[in-house]
């Protein structure tokens, strides 16, 4: 099990706690800061999944909360990987979480000048060289973390001299990978971060946002303390992998002597079943394993944008799953599940559709007969529309002779507590009438093609004047009227708790789930074919579904986004217990 907090007392988005908090209060109390400043920093390289909407709502809830700023800077370093598809479906997917960064859009590389000079600097202090160790050679002088590194016959080269080449290196005199900038701390250093990391290396390569003016390239390293610093961020908030980072951070603005933001590290957003490493995520999209970065199986924000998941809840989930220093948790799926059911059981209208239909027929209802029923969107024992809602609070839905149920609501040979639709036994329609099995007709394969019932006129509107008790409520579409509908109904993409485990020699591909996507067609009430892409719902008994960008006017594609089943609420009890 996870250590994270239950669904019960978590703190709610408007009042989350944790230490990265405590040190901001610590710090304005000090005066060490007088302003909160924070930054997404994304590398444009894919798309943002749940775990970069953590460090989203961390930084910019931070900033809300304290009355301060956050901006959105892609880290923009690695020109050879990086694309401005990429750069557009972040700001989308951070818009829509709900937050903004006004005119704070920034880009590392718009940096590179001021970096480039920052380098000048560092080597005229003496505190950076140029190398000529290749790649191999300079990963071998490194040592390990038990032995210490040597020092390169190039690292004590005259300051001149490293000025002169790191020139020729912008000018484009070398080719990639003949020289490196180093910066001159210490080879034994027991950070091994620390044994003269690279700070920048030659890249004949086109950049989407400065095009060919730039051969060199800053590292993650040197890039990114110094955007920081020169954004005037006070909290720099980083993912743990980041942690023996921080000295370097430190060691090149203190060098420099410029303003210098706190980097603080916290843990990683993982969840069971799920995969949150944007290159295998990458090589999911590009292989086809799955549509597209918006495929609703995929962790992206897109992606389970498609599949119904409100923006709010993802807050929720990433308020409920709060910010800790312990790595290696992992949350578990059904959690992020409760937070989207918590949203949508408010908001979302009720509708009718069959999944996998077996006809009815009602043998005393009078032929060629339609009724039309005023069914409400939100019934009375569901609570009211939510706030602010001002469509329409009922649609009509037909009812005839000739309908559609759930094929698993019959029984033919029923046990004791099936109170669902069996021979002799009588059901309630839901809105309509009670109705009462008289016998099954078969097809040559024995198999079910039609139920057939009575139906007791007296019951209209689901209660008869004699107050008969029944137990079952099934819900209906009636055959003639009902819209066919493509319904996607998803699992896990892996079938694997931790897709990551896998024997040796296979990939985490060997745990892909070949029953994530079931597609059927479901017959739906006719109101169904109107309703816009991006329209939620609920149908009944089923579970929340969206329409999907795929649909056509008359022929809905609805991606169920959760079913009503709360497996979340289960464990909770059994932790309780
Ligand atoms: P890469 O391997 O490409 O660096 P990344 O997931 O770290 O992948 P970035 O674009 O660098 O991607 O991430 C932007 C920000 O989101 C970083 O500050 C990073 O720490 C944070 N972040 C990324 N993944 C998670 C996660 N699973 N949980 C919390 N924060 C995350
Ligand atoms: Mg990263």
């Amino acid at each position: 099990m996870s250590n994270v907090p239950t669904a019960k007392n978590a703190p709610s988005e408007n009042s989350p706690r944790d230490f990265i908090r405590g040190i901001i209060d610590e710090d304005l109390a000090t005066g060490r800061y007088t302003q909160v400043h924070t930054r997404f920093p994304p590398e444009p390289n894919g798309y943002l999944h749940i775990g970069h909407a953590k460090s989203i709502c961390l930084n910019f809830g931070v900033a809300k909360e304290y009355g301060g700023k956050c901006n959105l800077r892609f880290d923009d370093t690695n020109p050879t990987k990086e694309d401005t598809e990429y750069v557009d479906s972040i700001r989308a997917d951070v818009h829509w979480l709900g937050f903004d960064w006004e005119d704070r859009e920034f880009y590392a590389s718009d940096y590179f000048g001021k970096l480039y000079d920052y380098a000048v600097q560092l080597i005229e202090k003496g505190k950076a060289y140029v190398d000529e160790l290749s790649a191999e050679q300079i990963r071998e002088y490194r040592g390990t973390l038990t032995e210490p590194g040597k020092n390169s016959p190039w690292r004590d080269r005259p300051i001149e001299e490293s000025l002169d080449l790191f020139r020729r290196m912008k000018e484009g005199e070398f080719s990639d990978g003949q020289y490196v900038l180093r910066a001159k701390i210490d080879m034994a250093a027991s950070n091994v971060i620390m044994r003269d990391p690279t700070l920048y290396r030659i890249r004949h390569a086109h950049h989407h946002r400065t095009g060919d003016a730039w051969c060199i390239y800053p590292m993650y390293d040197f890039a990114h303390c110094l955007s920081d610093s020169i954004e005037g961020i006070s909290h720099s908030l980083c993912t743990l992998e980041f942690e023996n980072n921080r000295e370097l951070y430190d060691w090149l603005l203190i060098e420099l002597g410029t303003y210098r933001p706190t980097q603080t590290e916290f843990a990683r957003l993982n969840i069971n079943y799920t995969i949150l490493s944007k290159r295998k995520l990458i090589q999911l999209v590009t292989e086809k394993h799955v549509s597209g970065w918006d495929d609703p199986r995929m962790p992206t924000i897109c992606g389970l944008r498609r599949k119904g998941y409100p923006p709010e809840a993802l807050r929720d989930f990433c308020a409920r799953v709060g910010i800790s220093r312990a790595a290696g948790t992992t949350v578990e799926y059904p959690m992020l599940e409760f937070c989207v059911r918590e949203a949508l059981n408010k908001t979302s209208p009720r509708v009718m559709a069959v999944l996998e239909p077996v006809k009815v027929v009602i043998e005393n209802y009078p032929e060629g007969q339609v009724e039309w029923f005023d069914m409400p969107y939100y019934p009375a024992e569901a609570g009211d529309p939510p706030a602010g809602y001002e469509g329409p609070l009922t649609r009509k839905v037909p009812f005839s002779r000739e309908l559609f149920i759930e094929r698993d609501d019959f029984r033919e040979d029923a046990p004791k507590k099936f109170f669902r639709l069996a021979p002799g036994k009588e059901v309630r329609l839901r809105y309509a009438y009670y109705i009462t099995c008289t016998g099954v007709t078969k097809d040559a394969d024995g198999n079910i093609s039609e139920i057939r019932c009575t139906y007791d006129p007296e019951s209209r509107g689901g209660g008869t004047p004699d107050g008969r008790k029944v137990k079952g409520t099934l819900h209906w579409v009636e055959a003639n009227h009902a819209v066919p509908a493509e319904v996607r109904l998803y699992e896990h993409l892996f079938n694997k708790e931790n897709p990551d485990d896998y024997p040796e020699g296979g990939s985490f591909l060997d745990n892909l789930n070949p029953d994530s996507l079931r597609v059927v067609t479901a017959s739906c009430e006719p109101a169904l074919a109107d309703y816009p892409v991006g329209h939620m719902m609920q149908f009944e008994r089923l579970g929340y579904f969206r329409m999907d960008e795929d649909s056509r006017p008359g022929a809905p594609v609805c991606n169920r986004t959760a079913t009503l089943k709360d497996t979340w609420a289960k464990i909770e009890k059994k932790t309780e217990a």
